[in-house]
């Protein structure tokens, strides 16, 4: 069994598929792991450590050629893969709503392709979740983004010169990455509130200090999709959300946009006009920017000024932190891999709640209900 580790291409793209500890974790199992050579080097994994750890530094003829299975932080080039062995596993963010002309090439290839972000919301398999992991390390950076370009300072400072206020930050989509935004401009010190359109998450916005801003108005409104993601909300709740929005943004100096919908376009949450009531020097960063945007004027992998505030529309959040974004991402997949090696096949063996969830493509066909319906 040879696990493959590619060195990654798309553009802006730091992290890595896997570290010199999953490296050497694989090894301990039993497997060939080779690394593309330099693949480690933008997030500080250096090609000596992965030989370190028992891993085979290679060009990348040599690491692909008769790989069972391809590790990605983002899905390899199916006309790159050459070499490797018939019916292989590309293992990776796939991004399957958004590529789909890629997947079907790893299907006509007859590669077995298994996106990451399909990975059940299961308490079992939350050591594997990618979308956890990484949008966590987004909403923290997203944070220190908007105060390295707040020309103010987040916590209120009283010194002899005079007093300095405290921030005012609104976190919108209160997830992942939302939670810990919130803590994250908790602990630089600003004043926070936040909002989601489902109402478990009131109480963990309190949780961590913060004030929840939600919408009364509308009645028997939960907004709970499938596994514990957002659906799509009626037109009445998004007139009433507008309205409430309208009256706090205008305050706010900070906000932080996070929120999204799988499968479907990202909901718009702040009007041009809303940015233009919002004071001049305020910041937004929109971490749905390449969903296609929660704020009118995002855009992706741009720093816009709109009405005097600034719009950060950063591509790729967690890669900014390509270290321990690595780190985390491929510990998820050692994870989910490791979970289900049988010992006596050497490799590993997915059962059917988890393999068919992230199952794409296989004998040369899209197998999964998700792109099929
Ligand atoms: P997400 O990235 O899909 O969306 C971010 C947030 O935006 C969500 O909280 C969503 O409700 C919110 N949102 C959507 N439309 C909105 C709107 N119009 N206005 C305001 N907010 C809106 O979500 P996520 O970060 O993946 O987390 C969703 C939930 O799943 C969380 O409760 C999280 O704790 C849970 N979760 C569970 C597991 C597990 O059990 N394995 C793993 C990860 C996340």
């Amino acid at each position: 069994m040879k696990i493959a580790v590619l060195r990654e291409h798309a553009d802006g793209e730091r992290r890595v598929a896997a570290t010199p500890e999953t490296a050497r974790k694989f090894v301990a199992l039993g497997a060939a792991v080779a690394i593309e050579a330099g693949a480690g080097i933008a997030a500080s994994y250096a090609d000596r450590a992965y030989a370190e750890a028992g891993a085979t530094v290679a060009d990348r003829a040599a690491t692909l050629a008769d790989a069972d299975i391809i590790l990605g932080v983002q899905g390899p080039d199916p006309a790159g893969l050459a070499g490797a062995a018939q019916g292989a596993w590309i293992v990776a963010g796939l991004n399957p709503f958004g590529d789909r002309a890629r997947i079907d090439a790893y299907a006509a290839a007859g590669y077995e392709a298994l996106a990451m972000e399909f990975m059940p919301r299961i308490t079992r398999a939350q050591s594997m979740d990618i979308l956890s992991s990484q949008s966590n390390l987004a909403g923290y950076k997203a944070v220190l983004d908007a105060a390295s370009e707040y020309g103010r300072a987040f916590p209120m400072m009283m010194t002899a010169a005079g007093t300095v206020s405290a921030a005012k930050a609104f976190v919108m989509g209160v997830g992942v990455a939302g939670l810990q935004a919130i803590a994250t401009a908790r602990r630089l010190g600003a004043q926070v509130s936040a909002t989601d359109v489902r109402a478990a998450t009131r109480e963990q916005i309190q949780s961590l200090g913060a004030k929840p801003i939600f919408v009364e108005a509308v009645a028997g409104i939960e907004g709970e999709g499938t596994g514990g993601y957002a659906g799509e909300m009626s037109e009445e709740y998004k007139a009433a959300q507008a309205e409430l929005v309208s009256g706090h943004i205008a305050k706010q100096d900070i906000v932080i946009t996070t929120a999204l919908i799988p499968g479907r376009p990202a909901p718009r949450l702040i009007s041009d006009a809303q940015v233009a009531s919002m004071k001049p020097g305020s910041v937004i960063v929109d971490l749905a920017v390449e969903q296609g945007g929660n704020v009118e004027g995002a855009v992706a992998g741009e720093i816009v000024e709109r009405h005097g505030v600034r719009i950060i529309g950063h591509r790729n959040m967690a890669s900014r932190l390509p270290a321990d974004a690595s780190a985390l991402f491929s510990r998820n997949l050692y994870n989910f891999l490791s979970t289900f090696w049988d010992k006596d096949a050497g490799r590993p063996v997915l059962d059917a709640e988890i393999g068919d969830a992230v199952r794409l493509t296989r004998d040369g066909q899209i197998v999964n209900s998700r792109l099929l319906a």
